[in-house]
């Protein structure tokens, strides 16, 4: 490929379904994924356990708390490790959640979290989830797409996900207020680039949003002439 990877940014709002979006593609491509959420919430985890009161961090301190975490690939997705260990449930957690954008608001934060992807990025042909992979992090992205859906349906996959059942009204509607309250809490940070390709899902199935995808990477493949190197 002449000089870089092939990178695909896919942006937008909490629970769109960028992640898991990204992995499938990534599996079908035979490349990798970076979930740089992951990453903000890696450091969200670290600054708690170093000081549990939020009021009191500090970008200083929540940065340092950065080199004890390193981003390894794992087979498809990178993954973060704190000292060395995985553990996604404690990276999903409400307490992480709750915190993860006040820390995505720290400038150092970010530029610690685009380095980490770019290092990744460097060496791998990467889909990247986000808020601002096609923006800021990757601006020259070989296929740019910004994921969004109806917030009471974001709200309804994450539980059905997170109970594995049919979640009830009132139960999504208690979900939608927070997803709502932290997409407010990411507005700034969460930017849909000029030539990123909008894509509503709400009524349409994960597998279609999938083979778009991978159909429209192909497309721009075809268009740049560019080998997908693995
Ligand atoms: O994608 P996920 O919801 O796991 O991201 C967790 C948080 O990380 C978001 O709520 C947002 O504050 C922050 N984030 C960000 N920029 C990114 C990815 C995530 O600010 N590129």
């Amino acid at each position: 490929m002449t000089g870089r990877t092939l990178v695909i940014a896919i942006d937008g709002p909490a629970a769109s379904g960028k992640s898991s979006t990204a992995q499938w593609v990534a599996g079908q491509l035979g490349i990798h994924h970076v979930d740089s959420g992951a990453l903000y919430r890696a450091l969200t985890a670290v600054a708690l356990e170093q000081q549990p009161d939020m009021t009191q961090w500090n970008a200083a301190d929540v940065l340092a708390g950065g080199a004890r975490i390193t981003l390894v690939p794992g087979d498809r997705t990178f993954i973060p490790l704190i000292d060395g260990a995985r553990d996604d449930e404690r990276l999903r957690g409400s307490g992480v959640t709750a915190g993860v954008s006040a820390i995505a608001r720290m400038q150092q934060a970010r530029e610690w979290v685009n380095a980490q992807v770019r290092v990744a990025a460097r060496e791998h042909a990467v889909v990247v989830d986000g808020r601002d992979i096609g923006t800021v992090v990757f601006p020259d992205a070989t296929l740019k797409v910004f994921l969004v859906a109806d917030p009471w349906e974001r709200a309804r996959r994450r539980l059905q996900q997170r109970l594995a059942r049919s979640p009830a009204d009132d139960e999504i509607a208690e979900e939608t207020e927070l997803l709502v309250r932290r997409d407010a809490a990411d507005q700034t940070q969460t930017v849909q680039a000029r030539d990123a390709i909008l894509l509503d899902t709400t009524y349409i199935t994960q597998a279609d949003q999938v083979a778009r995808i991978v159909a429209l990477t192909r497309a721009a493949l075809e268009r740049t002439a560019e080998p997908l190197e693995h």
